[in-house]
């Protein structure tokens, strides 16, 4: 419903009346909004930079159960986190992929081959199997697998899932459909005020197309690090905390292992830590470092850290510099403490990775806190629970999630190499049917080329999502629906003439 209205500077203004208002489009405010919108809900979602622009393209790009946390004895989320696993696995065979993690076990780890062994196949069970069963190696079977380890150490090998196109792309297959199912999406957004009266909340937002006042019935709060500032504009303050943990990552000029595994290793503080998959280049990190400010950035620490950690760790014929860093991705893991701890008096590395939903029944208000990527579809169900709590009914929203049809995956896979060369048939392929599924079928021509050599992107898939997806810049096109600006640094795109010349023509400078 649009209603005319009038405001102090006598301007008029449209005001448009939602039944929820989503505050916050990283991966929980986009599955509320698919799980919402699916549940015959008039949504809107409002992010104050682009969607996924802040914790949920920092991440490991991991869809897993958190074997770390059997050592802080968390058996009940790991449990869940691994159903939550299986869950995504099942319903997005492309979008995510199985992968070993190879943990090569050296002085910094807690225990031996042993205890490895077992604790890898204590994780398979709790995941009910959901994986590929673990393995256990002497060293020269380590060896022999993977020759960058170093020799004399043993290893052992467990299966979770990644995202091969990033975090920030898994997020907006959410916001398209929650876009699909009629929700109004809108980046550059911010929520800069609200007022609640009986009559439901009245919101300010300012946005790209300057301010605007809308109105709704109910507010989930998905702000992620800023869900308590948000709690304190709406005046609806959460019994729980957040407090920060800063995780980075290095992106290199090569890859760290020929073969498709994470390895994985302790630090010298005997914390995890991985060499992970990015394109056809390798990620490294991360650091768990308690911070006060959600914003970040890599700094010469965090680098000099990753760097000692990983040439610890491995026996590479030329070591890993910094000049062999491409891209870095810096976020904060916001964490939940419950009542009067702060976070300091707990053992830091221990604070849980659980999320809380708190729901406000007078103010009609519902705030997600913490919680992991892996856990997004569970937070899209208990939303629905909660809103209907507040004395609305969201139907039942059916299978609100997944890929959708593979039916004529073979077909675009036939068709695509007979359009494009021999060694990019298969990337190219691959890729858009993993980001688009059958509207790849739109977009495919005669001359089916990469457009960045290696990533199996071509031109028409970019003009495709620059047409349909939101976007407004080079970023946002670059960083988050492609996984361009993680695995090339910015001299090798800007030196790419021809993507140059897209991306100007299409208005993108
Ligand atoms: C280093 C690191 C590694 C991680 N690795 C993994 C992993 O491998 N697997 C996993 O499952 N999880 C992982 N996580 C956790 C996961 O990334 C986070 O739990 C998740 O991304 C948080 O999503 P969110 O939606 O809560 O927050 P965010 O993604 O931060 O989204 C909140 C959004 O709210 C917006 N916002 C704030 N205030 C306003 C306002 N006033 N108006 C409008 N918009 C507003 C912000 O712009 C932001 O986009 C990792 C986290 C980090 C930091």
């Amino acid at each position: 419903m649009i209603e005319q209205n009038q405001t102090k500077s006598d301007k008029i203004v449209q005001t448009d009346t939602f039944d929820v208002a989503i505050i916050g489009a990283g991966i929980n405010g986009a599955v509320a909004a698919a799980a919402l919108s699916a549940a015959g809900q008039k949504v809107l979602l409002v992010d104050k930079g682009d969607f996924a622009s802040f914790t949920s393209q920092e991440s490991s790009n991991l869809v897993w159960g958190g074997i770390k946390y059997l050592q802080s004895y968390e058996f009940w989320l790991v449990f869940k986190l691994c159903l939550a696993r299986n869950k995504l696995m099942k319903h997005y065979p492309n979008q995510i992929r199985e992968i070993g993690f190879l943990a090569s076990i050296g002085p910094t780890a807690p225990f031996g081959r042993l205890l490895g062994t077992f604790g890898t196949l204590f994780y398979w069970f709790i995941g009910l199997l959901g994986t590929k069963p673990p393995a256990s190696y002497s060293a020269s079977q380590a060896k022999a697998l993977e020759p960058n380890l170093i020799s004399g150490r043993k290893a052992v090998k467990y299966y979770d899932a990644e995202l091969p196109d990033n975090d920030s792309r898994f997020v907006f297959d959410f916001i398209r459909l929650a876009m699909h199912n009629g929700a109004d999406v809108r980046n550059y957004t911010e929520l800069v005020d609200a007022q609640h009266s009986e009559a439901g909340w009245t919101l300010s937002l300012d946005g790209k197309d300057g301010k605007q006042e809308v109105k709704a019935k109910v507010i989930v709060n998905a702000a992620g690090p800023f869900a308590k500032d948000v709690s304190e504009l709406i005046g609806s303050e959460t019994k729980a905390g957040l407090v920060f943990s800063k995780g980075i990552h290095l992106i290199l000029n090569r890859k760290l292992t020929d073969s498709y595994q994470v390895l994985a290793f302790w630090d010298e503080e005997g914390r995890l830590f991985y060499v992970l998959p990015m394109g056809d280049r390798s990620m490294i990190g991360t650091t768990d470092t308690r911070v006060d400010d959600p914003k970040t950035e890599v700094n010469d620490e965090d680098r000099e850290f990753v760097l000692r950690q990983i040439n610890a760790q491995l026996e590479l014929e030329v070591p890993i510099t910094l000049d062999q860093v491409v891209s870095e991705r810096s976020g904060v893991r916001p964490l939940v403490v419950e009542g009067s701890d702060d976070g300091k008096a707990a053992d830091w590395h221990q604070l849980s990775r659980k999320h809380v939903i708190e729901t406000n029944p007078e103010k009609k208000t519902v705030t997600i806190l913490g919680g992991k990527l892996t856990d997004c579809l569970n937070v899209g169900e208990e939303i629905i629970a909660e809103v209907k709590k507040l004395g609305h009914n969201p139907k039942d929203p059916g299978l609100w999630f997944g890929e959708g049809s593979q039916v004529r995956k073979a077909e675009f896979y036939g068709v695509v190499a007979s359009l494009a060369p021999q060694d990019q048939a298969e990337r190219i392929a691959e890729g858009i049917w993993r980001r688009h599924g059958e509207v790849g079928f739109d977009f495919l021509s005669d001359d089916l080329e990469e457009i960045i050599p290696g990533l199996g992107i071509t031109e028409n898939e970019i003009r495709h999502i620059v047409r349909h997806e939101l976007v407004t810049s080079r970023e946002d096109l670059l960083r988050r629906r492609l996984p361009v600006k993680m695995a090339r640094s910015d001299k090798e795109i800007s030196e790419n003439k021809k993507l140059d010349q897209l991306l100007v023509e299409l208005g993108l400078n």
